[in-house]
């Protein structure tokens, strides 16, 4: 499904606290948690605590490009506090075609694992 810009995800309720999650990694700007139903040993997820209309990468304004490049640069920081130094990936899904469920951008973290590619 796509979602409106204003309309409220379940990533809101994990920022406010009001569902836990574990989170691994947190600054003013991003939260990174575990996802719940992961795709590998580790799956963090990257979310910007203020979405500002970032629904998805898709709608990125040139206001956005501070956030995105703090994001990227967050999943370093998790993947090398993780371990991750054999290597990881990192995916953002965009869109229906993209298989995006939560309309709140986030990356998702992935390692522990040897990956394949391509990724189907
Ligand atoms: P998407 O499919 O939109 O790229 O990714 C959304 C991700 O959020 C999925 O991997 C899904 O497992 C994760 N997720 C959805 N609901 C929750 C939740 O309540 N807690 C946590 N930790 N992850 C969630």
């Amino acid at each position: 499904k796509q979602a409106d810009a204003g309309v409220p995800t379940i990533f809101d309720k994990i920022l406010s606290k009001e569902i836990p999650a574990t989170v691994v990694y947190e600054d003013d700007k991003v939260l990174a948690f575990r996802d719940i139903n992961p795709q590998a040993p580790t799956h963090i997820v990257i979310i910007p605590k203020n979405r500002d209309g970032l629904t998805q990468l898709s709608k990125a304004e040139e206001r956005h490009k501070d956030i995105l490049g703090h994001l990227m640069y967050t999943a370093t920081l998790v993947a090398k506090q993780l371990g991750l130094d054999d290597g990881f990936r990192l995916v953002i899904n965009d869109g229906v075609k993209g298989c995006q469920s939560v309309y709140h951008l986030h990356l998702h973290l992935l390692g522990g694992r040897q990956m394949k590619w391509p990724p189907g």
